[in-house]
């Protein structure tokens, strides 16, 4: 786009592109958006899903299945599975390295172009509308574009508009809808990740199996996630490091003797948690997923996050779509904040002081899940899917005593 056209989307008033109104529109088509323009199309309402790349598209990822995520699909939605992990060889910094296996699947890994072209699909084949290759520049509430008060108008970048009674901002780490809401960020971390081909000898080597290095780094680490014939490295950690976070990636590759081996992607990306009196809306728009900086703190998992936060956006923005007036509107958009925050609020309350405890005593964690056999059961239970960490501390009064005791350490 030349800056003559990006400074006439910023100031000059939109066009309606036909006068129509959907009932909801949802900005961005990763596991947030998909999950919530399912949603809404499902409950037989007329709804669009922007999207500013063409699809598939890559997204720099681990592409880690947890339980909740497999839980979270839309009905009959079969993941495209590049494998199913039952070992994790976890290490302190390269150094102290043991494999626990389970016997049953940990949790499965997916290649996320593949698997979010599939949601997206999905989205599709419930009634859903969608476009690529479209970029939102922002979203009015009032002014010019706006017929009337139940109207928001979404902006694109030509300079045209498409008008929505509800809005659904799922677009990311670097989301224009959230910053629309006013979302806070408690935290802010850099992903660093390289997609690796290997041939079939290190690929057998890892398959059912992924590594993960407790980092040299406050609060960082990094994992080796097999993809069949490829191995997805990276390494996350606090943003601002980015020299020693790049550079850790390096050791990491290095040092699993993956160095010789030509990367075809190597990127990088943004995951942010919101503070928790962040807003989830404002008037007719509702934020969701990344967009929202809904993430778990500590593990960094997102789909699970996206993917549950974009299923309640969808179906509260159908109630925004159908409200009257401002009242009923508020009410609606509280209804969502009271589902997120009793749930995935929770559990990022949980998650927030486990990382704070992590970054000063990661040894400790190490420890924990190679040495101590409940510590090791809570992690495979978790990423199976059969609890969560904020489930085991509200119903094991010994884990609301390690968990204090975690306080301590952080
Ligand atoms: C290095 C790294 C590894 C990770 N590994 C894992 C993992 O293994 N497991 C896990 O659960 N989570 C992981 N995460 C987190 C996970 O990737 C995210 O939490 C998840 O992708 C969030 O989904 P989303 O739909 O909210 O956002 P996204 O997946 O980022 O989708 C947002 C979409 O919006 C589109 N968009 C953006 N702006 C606009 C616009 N203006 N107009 C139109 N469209 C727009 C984008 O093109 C994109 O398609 C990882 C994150 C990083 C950085």
């Amino acid at each position: 786009m030349s800056s003559d056209s990006a400074a006439r989307d910023e100031t000059s008033p939109a066009r309606s592109e036909d006068g129509r109104v959907w009932d909801v529109v949802v900005v961005g088509a990763g596991p947030a958006g998909a999950s919530a323009a399912h949603a809404a199309a499902s409950a037989g309402r007329r709804v669009l899903l922007l999207e500013k790349a063409r699809l598939p598209r890559y997204k720099t990822c681990g592409g880690g299945i947890i339980g909740p995520s497999r839980e979270a699909l839309p009905p009959g939605f079969e993941p495209p599975l590049r494998d199913r992990v039952h070992a994790v060889t976890f290490s302190l910094n390269g150094r102290l390295t043991r494999t626990r296996r389970s016997r049953h699947t940990l949790f499965e890994l997916v290649s996320r172009p593949e698997f979010d072209a599939g949601l997206v699909r999905a989205a599709r084949e419930a009634g859903a509308e969608v476009r690529t290759g479209v970029t939102v520049t922002r979203v009015e509430q009032h002014g010019p574009a706006v017929p009337d008060r139940r109207t928001v108008a979404v902006v694109l970048a030509d300079g045209t508009a498409v008008l929505a009674r509800a809005v659904v901002g799922a677009d990311g780490s670097a989301s224009r809808i959230g910053a629309h809401v006013g979302v806070k960020l408690a935290h802010v971390d850099l992903g660093l990740e390289a997609e690796i081909p290997v041939p079939p000898s290190v690929a057998e080597d890892w398959a059912g199996r992924v590594l993960i290095d407790w980092g040299p780094i406050p609060g960082s680490y990094g994992w080796v996630f097999p993809k069949g014939d490829s191995l997805t490295v990276g390494v996350i950690s606090a943003r601002g490091e980015g020299t020693e976070t790049k550079r850790y990636l390096d050791d990491l590759i290095a040092r699993l003797g993956l160095a010789g081996f030509e990367p075809t992607v190597s990127s990088g990306h943004l995951t942010r948690c919101r503070s928790d009196d962040s807003p989830l809306s404002r008037g007719r728009v509702l934020v969701c997923g990344d967009a929202a900086g809904l993430l778990e703190p500590w593990t960094r998992e997102g789909i699970s996050f996206a993917l549950r936060s974009g299923r309640l956006a969808g179906e509260w923005a159908v109630r925004i779509a159908e409200a009257h007036d401002a009242v009923d509107t508020r009410r609606q958009a509280l209804n969502y904040a009271f589902a997120i925050k009793a749930g995935l609020g929770v559990e990022m309350g949980v998650g927030r002081r486990l990382y704070a405890a992590f970054a000063r005593r990661p040894g400790v964690f190490h420890a924990a899940v190679t040495g101590l056999r409940p510590a090791w059961r809570a992690f495979a239970r978790v990423t199976r899917g059969s609890t969560s960490f904020a489930e085991i501390v509200r119903t094991h009064p010994a884990a609301r005593r390690v968990l204090m005791a975690v306080d301590r350490l952080g």
